[in-house]
């Protein structure tokens, strides 16, 4: 039996909230742009990797994310075909696990990190040093020290005391490192935009237009323990359009024209980093990896090309656009309440997690595709938004959504698209325990991060444990 809500209908010309779209034709369908590869309604119920997401979260329970484990090997492997010649570093930030690590080193992509944690773990799963980039505006020192002792295969570095640090601790271990210098070359993209100018006052990379990202090219080539490897770019993320790429490779390679004609020297990498988008919702738009590699190797070769350069070595660093797509969330409705606005009622459906699995909502405003998972329903669809269970009014997981007006408590909601920056972001806000990862394949379950407990977060608590002096990390 299905009961419509005081809510809805919507329909008729009624007015309905701000900020929500046109209604959409089939509130049930599952778009192949936005949901897993072969995610279907199999009897009304939403399957992935051939399993029923009723029978994964009766198994595994809510919220908790699942991962197609074909289609994110498939997205690897994509990038990893269409890139041929070049390199792709994942970027680890996204998404992270042992077994994940497993995967990219079994298909050769190499890794991106941006912390000693994101390190220690590539290097305690077994992924090989050579074939990883140590990123980030503030390495410690420590972090530095252990990425030169694992051999760790290339340092990009981002600041003159960085290259200091890095020089002297290579020197003392008697060893040369390889790196390649952060340069911001004034162009920033988002979506569907890129802005060519300014964009400078931000806290990454050496700023071409300032002459910082010649000087430290002129001192890490005057440094003995280091080896200048190439230029690294990154725009930065959920890029839709080429032009952005295209602008800055130009620019990087303008630079290693100056650095030619400067010091005698031709670089042999660039790397031009990650942002590639991906469709969160049916009206996205993303860039294929073969498009992306064509452009990029082209422009490249002809720039270089008309500078009289060699064309160095190019690699790209996707993490979103691999850890993303292959991802759902599962949640469990709690409680079901209809908003009057002026403009019509908001049906606000509330789920078992919230900002603390998901906070790229409330960070960045962003969109998100959400569908009753446990039954398709043919009831009216009306105005909705799904919050979370946290004590905060910006707690919203999907802003603005149409869903058919009987969703109740007890229904499952599966969010797609959420394997990036997630479960990776994820926080204990509330003390909520944080939700597992379980990849799916052939019907079947295998738990990546199990489902955090009690006694995991509270065994930090020295009251609790009597464990007083903890050891520190660093
Ligand atoms: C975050 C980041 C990436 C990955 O960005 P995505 O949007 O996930 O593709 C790649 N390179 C660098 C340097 C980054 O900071």
């Amino acid at each position: 039996m299905t009961r419509a809500h005081p809510a809805g209908p919507l329909h008729g010309g009624l007015q309905i909230p701000d900020g929500i779209g046109a209604k959409p034709h089939d509130v049930n369908a599952i778009d192949p742009l936005v949901w897993p590869e072969g995610a279907v309604r199999v009897g009304g119920v939403l399957t992935i990797g051939g399993a029923k997401v009723t029978e994964l979260a009766e198994t595994y329970g809510t919220p908790a994310f699942f991962l197609d484990e074909a289609a994110f090997r498939a997205r690897s492997r994509d990038f990893q075909t269409a890139f041929e010649g070049m390199d792709v570093f994942y970027a680890g930030k996204s998404f992270l696990s042992s077994q994940i690590l497993r995967w990219l080193d079994e298909d050769g992509l190499g890794l991106d990190v941006a912390s000693g944690g994101e390190l220690a773990l590539a290097l305690r799963s077994g992924f090989p040093a050579g074939r990883i980039a140590f990123h980030g505006n503030n390495k410690s020192y420590a972090e530095l020290e252990t990425a030169v002792a694992a051999g760790v295969g290339r340092i990009v570095v981002d600041s003159f005391e960085e290259i200091d640090r890095l020089d002297e601790i290579a020197q003392r271990r008697d060893v040369v490192q390889p790196v390649q210098i952060r340069v911001t070359v004034g162009v920033e993209a988002h979506t569907h935009e890129f802005i060519a100018t300014a964009h400078e006052d931000q806290k990454f990379g050496m700023s071409v237009s300032s002459g910082d990202a010649k000087e430290a090219a002129a001192r890490v080539l005057g440094a003995s323990s280091l080896r200048l490897l190439g230029l690294h770019s990154h725009i930065g993320s959920q890029i839709f359009d080429l032009s952005g790429f295209e602008v800055a490779a130009r620019r990087v390679v303008d630079l290693l024209r100056e650095l030619r004609d400067q010091h005698d020297v031709q670089l042999p990498e660039i790397d031009l980093g990650g942002g590639m988008g991906i469709a969160y919702t049916s009206d996205d738009d993303p860039l294929r990896p073969k498009q992306l590699a064509r452009s990029l190797r082209d422009i490249v070769k002809r720039e270089c090309a008309a500078a009289g350069l060699r064309t160095p070595r190019i690699s790209v660093e996707p993490g979103r656009a691999i850890s993303g797509p292959p991802t759902i969330t599962v949640y469990e409705v709690g409680t079901v309440k209809p908003v009057q606005l002026d403009r019509g009622t908001r049906l606000y459906v509330s789920v078992d997690g919230g900002m603390s699995d998901n906070i790229r909502t409330a960070l960045y405003d962003a969109e998100y595709t959400c569908v009753i998972a446990n039954r398709a329903s043919t009831v009216e669809p009306v105005a909705a938004r799904i919050v979370g269970k946290h004590c905060e009014s910006g707690d919203i997981v999907v802003r603005d959504l149409w869903l058919p007006g009987d969703v109740q408590p007890g229904d499952l909601l599966a969010v797609a698209a959420t394997g990036a920056y997630c479960r990776a972001m994820a926080s204990n806000y509330n003390l909520l325990p944080k939700p597992p990862v379980v990849a799916v394949k052939g019907g079947v379950g295998s738990v990546l991060l199990r489902r955090e407990t009690l006694d995991d977060m509270f065994a930090l608590d020295t009251g609790l444990t009597g464990a007083g002096d903890g050891e520190e990390t660093g």
